[in-house]
Formats: C-alpha cells, sequence, structure tokens
C-alpha cells in the first residue's frame, strides 16, 4: 500500500510517519518510510534546488516542474518496486501538496498542476492519504516554539499563505472524500498517533 500523509507546517507529519512506522513493524508489516520533495539521491538535489533560499528567483511554473519531476523520478526509483514487493510505503507529502501548494496557494491552478502530475505519476495515485487537520496559526506556533527547525524559511511565507494552503486541503478533501481521512492533529501527539494508526491498520486489513 502507498500511503501518503499530507498538511501544513507543524501539523506534525513527520514525527507522527516514523512513529507509526514503528508500530506497523512491530504489527509484523514489512514498512518503507519516505518523504517528498526527496527520498532518493537525485529527488534530494533537486529538493536542494527548490528550497534553497537564495532563489529567490526561480519562478512559479518552474518550481512546480521540479516538484513533479522530482515526484516522478522517486516514484520510480523507490515507490513503485516498494510496492512491486508488498510493502507498506509511508510517504512524507506527495500530489496533494503540489496542488495545495504550488496549485491553489501559488495561484497556479489546481486543475493545472493537476495535469502536470498526472504526466509525471501516471496512474500512481496514493490508495490512502492522511490529511493532518490543524489551523495554520496553531501549526506555525508550533514550530516557531521548536528552536531544532531552522525558522528562515517560514519567514519567507506569511500566515495569509498557510491559510490558503489549509483552504486548499480542504477543499481536497472534498474532492476525493475515497482517498482523504481527516486526523485532527490539534491534539497530544500520542492521541494523533492513535487516530493516525487505526486508520492505516483499518484500511490495511480491509
Ligand atoms: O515537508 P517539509 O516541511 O519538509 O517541506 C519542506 C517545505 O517545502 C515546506 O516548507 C513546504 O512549504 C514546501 N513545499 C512546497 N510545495 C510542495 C512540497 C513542499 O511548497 N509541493
Ligand atoms: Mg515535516
Amino acid at each position: 500500500y502507498f500511503i501518503t500523509f499530507e498538511g501544513g507546517e507543524g501539523a506534525g507529519k513527520t514525527t507522527i510517519l516514523h512513529s507509526i512506522s514503528n508500530k506497523l513493524q512491530e504489527l509484523g508489516y514489512d514498512v518503507v518510510t519516505t518523504r517528498e520533495p526527496g527520498g532518493i539521491d537525485i529527488a534530494e538535489k533537486i529538493r536542494d534546488i527548490i528550497l534553497n533560499p537564495s532563489h529567490t528567483e526561480m519562478d512559479a511554473r518552474t518550481e512546480a516542474l521540479l516538484y513533479a519531476a522530482a515526484r516522478r523520478q522517486h516514484l520510480v526509483e523507490k515507490v513503485l518496486p516498494a510496492l512491486e514487493e508488498n510493502k507498506v510505503i509511508l510517504c512524507d507529502r506527495f500530489i496533494d501538496s503540489s496542488l495545495a501548494y504550488q496549485g491553489y496557494a501559488r495561484g497556479l491552478g489546481v486543475d493545472e498542476v493537476f495535469s502536470i502530475n498526472q504526466f509525471a505519476i501516471q496512474d500512481s495515485m496514493p490508495h490512502l492519504t492522511l490529511f493532518f487537520n490543524i489551523e495554520p496559526k496553531k501549526g506555525l506556533a508550533r514550530i516557531a516554539a521548536n528552536k531544532d527547525r531552522e525558522k528562515n524559511r517560514l519567514d519567507l511565507e506569511q500566515l495569509k499563505f498557510h491559510e490558503d494552503v489549509y483552504t486548499a486541503y480542504q477543499n481536497l478533501i472534498e474532492r476525493f472524500p475515497e482517498r482523504i481521512v481527516n486526523i485532527n492533529a490539534d491534539q497530544s501527539i500520542e492521541t494523533v498517533e492513535k487516530d493516525s494508526l487505526e486508520k492505516i491498520v483499518h484500511f490495511i486489513e480491509k
């Protein structure tokens, strides 16, 4: 199964992804964890280009194409082979991030960004997506409180932008109700973990 974790900044995606991976392994599943953009060498290099704060001149369409290119390579090199081996793949961000960030918040158009991503992934949509739902203000406050994370990139993007991202994700849940499940991420990490694990186990055992 190909399972993706989505949501805004400070929602807890990365932390929970790793703890869920451990729990699933204890339950006997063969798990692969990965992230986007990145997960493999070529895609991590593309990530460095996109997220380099000195690249202020990067055009929004160039950025969207680079995300799609990184996604393609990561899918082909890592996700599809793991699926072939019947592993459970937990991926931190995937296509919905592009639809929300580039399509909606950056204003390129959700349908247009969807079409370049369809070119990139062909039919490989995730089987299940967890949306970590937390108000942007609260998510950003969590990150501001965490001194380990570089804050500079967050200063680049204002609250309005993150509110647009949040709106976009809510629209995506309505568009893909079969695939995307809502997780209340504004709870203790243990509770969010428990809710997420329940949804995943229920999905893979049904
Ligand atoms: O998932 P992570 O927080 O590591 O993402 C790194 C950054 O890339 C985030 O700040 C997010 O805003 C940005 N991003 C984006 N569009 C995507 C994926 C990530 O703007 N499609
Ligand atoms: Mg993260």
